[in-house]
C-alpha cells in the first residue's frame, strides 16, 4: 500500500481560446489546418504530492486553477497531460450546485449523490438518518432542492459529503454559506475526520479555517504552484501579496477615475448584502431578490440634492451595472448625522461568480464625488444557468412570433 492518496505530477490543463465563435468553424474546415486560437493554461506543470491523513489546504486568487485542479481529483474534468495517482475513496464538495439535480428533493437527492459516490442503496440507508441529523433542515428535506436557499443546499450536500466515510474529503469554497452555527459544526466534523486519519483537500478564502487546519498550503497562480510547504509560512506570503496587490488596484483606480472625494460633507460607514426577506446574505441565487442597505454619516446637510450611486464590477473590474438616484429621479434622506437608505435588485441576473459593489455619493450633477468607496461589499452568485458573458439577459426563444 502507498503511503500516498494523490500524487500529481507535470499536469496541465488547458482551454483552446477562440476569438469568435466562428472560428471554431474556420479552424476544423480550414483545408490548410491553419489554428485559430489561443492556448489557455489553466493548469500549468503542477505537481502535489499528498499523503494518507494529510490535511492540505489550496490558496490563491480567482482563476488561478484551484477548482480545475480539485475537478481533475475527483474526475469531473480530464486532464490535458500528465499523471495522476489516486488511492482511496473520494467524496467532494465542489463548487455549489455540481451534483444535485434541482427538480428532486433533498431526500433524493441524498440517494442520487450516494449511487453517484458509488454506494448501494441499503448502504445509504443505512447512512441516511445521520445525513439527515447533520443537515438538519426539517421539512425542506422533502422540497426539491431548486427551492432552497443556499445555505439549505450547502448543508446537504455537506452531510451527505461527510457522512460517506470517504478516504478522501475534497472541500471547494463552499463552507462560507452556511450559518456560523453550521460553520462551527463543520469545523469539528472536519477535526474528528482528520483525527480519524483520512485526507482532506481545502480550498477557502478564508485564511483562518485553512491556518487552523492544514498541515500544509499550496499557492496557485495563474495555474502553476508558486509555493508550498509550512501553513503559516504559505498563508503569510500569500496575504502580503494580497495586500500589496489591492494597494495597486485601488490607487490605480483612484487615478485612473480621479476619484478624490471632497472631505468631510458624508461618510459611507457600512453597507449589508439582504435576501428578499431582509436577512444577511454573501452568497445569492441567480434571479433572486437583492438588497442593498447602506448606511452613511452626513456631515454637511446644505449640499443640494444630493445623489447616491451604486456600481456592480465583477472581480476583474469588469463595470456591470452602474445605477445613481440622479437616473431613476429620487431624492435620497439628508439629514445630519446617521442616515439609511436602500436599493433594491428584483432579479439579480448575473453569471455565477463573484461581484463587488462600489458604493459612492456625488454633488447634484452625479459627476463629482462627496465619497466613493470601491468594492465595498462582496456577493457571489449562485445558480445552475452557465451561459457566457455577464449577465442573463431575459429571454425566450420561439419558433413563431404572434
Ligand atoms: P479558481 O477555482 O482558482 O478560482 P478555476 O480553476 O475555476 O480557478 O479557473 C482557472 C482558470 O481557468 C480561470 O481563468 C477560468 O476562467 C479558466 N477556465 C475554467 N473553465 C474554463 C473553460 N471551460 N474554458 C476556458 N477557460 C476556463
Ligand atoms: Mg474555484
Amino acid at each position: 500500500m502507498s503511503e500516498y492518496a494523490i500524487q500529481i505530477d507535470n499536469l496541465t490543463k488547458t482551454y483552446n481560446m477562440y476569438g469568435k465563435p466562428s472560428d471554431r468553424f474556420k479552424e476544423a474546415l480550414d483545408p490548410r489546418r491553419r489554428s485559430y486560437h489561443d492556448v489557455f493554461y489553466a493548469l500549468k506543470d503542477v505537481n502535489v504530492h499528498v499523503k494518507k491523513g494529510e490535511m492540505i489546504g489550496f490558496v490563491g486568487e480567482n482563476g488561478s486553477g484551484k477548482s480545475t485542479m480539485l475537478k481533475i481529483i475527483t474526475g469531473v474534468l480530464t486532464p490535458t497531460s500528465g499523471t495522476l495517482e489516486i488511492d482511496g475513496k473520494i467524496s467532494a464538495l465542489l463548487e455549489l450546485g455540481s451534483g444535485f439535480n434541482p427538480e428532486y428533493s433533498g431526500y433524493d437527492n441524498i440517494y442520487l449523490n450516494g449511487m453517484v459516490l458509488g454506494f448501494s442503496r441499503e448502504e445509504i440507508s443505512e447512512m441516511e438518518q445521520d445525513i439527515i441529523n447533520f443537515a438538519d433542515i426539517g421539512d425542506h428535506l422533502y422540497q426539491p432542492v431548486k427551492t432552497y436557499s443556499s445555505g439549505m443546499f450547502v448543508r446537504l450536500a455537506f452531510a451527505v459529503a461527510i457522512n460517506v466515510n470517504p478516504d478522501i474529503l475534497i472541500v471547494d469554497e463552499a463552507l462560507a454559506v452556511g450559518d456560523l452555527e453550521f460553520q462551527l459544526k463543520c469545523m469539528d466534523k472536519f477535526t474528528e475526520i482528520k483525527n480519524s486519519g483520512k485526507t482532506i483537500l481545502f480550498v477557502s478564502h478564508d485564511i483562518n479555517s485553512v491556518r487552523r487546519f492544514c498541515d500544509r498550503v499550496y499557492w496557485l497562480k495563474n495555474g502553476e504552484v508558486v509555493e508550498e510547504g509550512d501553513t503559516m509560512e504559505v498563508t503569510s506570503n500569500y496575504e502580503n501579496f494580497l495586500k500589496k496587490k489591492s494597494i495597486k488596484t485601488i490607487e490605480a483606480e483612484k487615478v485612473m477615475k480621479n476619484e478624490e472625494t471632497v472631505p468631510d460633507i458624508v461618510e459611507v460607514t457600512s453597507a449589508e448584502l439582504l435576501d428578499g426577506t431582509l436577512q444577511p446574505v454573501d452568497i445569492v441565487q441567480q434571479d433572486e431578490k437583492v438588497v442593498v442597505k447602506i448606511n452613511y454619516t452626513v456631515k454637511n446637510a446644505d449640499i443640494r440634492k444630493p445623489v447616491c450611486g451604486v456600481a456592480i464590477r465583477t472581480v476583474d473590474n469588469h463595470y456591470v451595472c452602474g445605477l445613481n438616484t440622479l437616473l431613476d429621479k429620487i431624492e435620497i434622506p439628508w439629514e445630519p448625522g446617521e442616515n439609511v437608505f436602500y436599493i433594491e435588485y428584483n432579479k439579480m441576473s448575473l453569471l455565477t461568480g463573484e461581484y463587488y459593489f462600489d458604493i459612492a455619493f456625488f454633488e447634484e450633477h452625479a459627476t463629482v464625488p462627496l465619497e466613493y468607496k470601491t468594492k465595498y461589499l462582496k456577493m457571489f452568485i449562485s445558480g445552475q444557468y452557465t451561459g457566457e458573458g455577464i449577465v442573463i439577459l431575459d429571454h425566450e426563444w420561439k419558433d413563431t412570433m404572434k
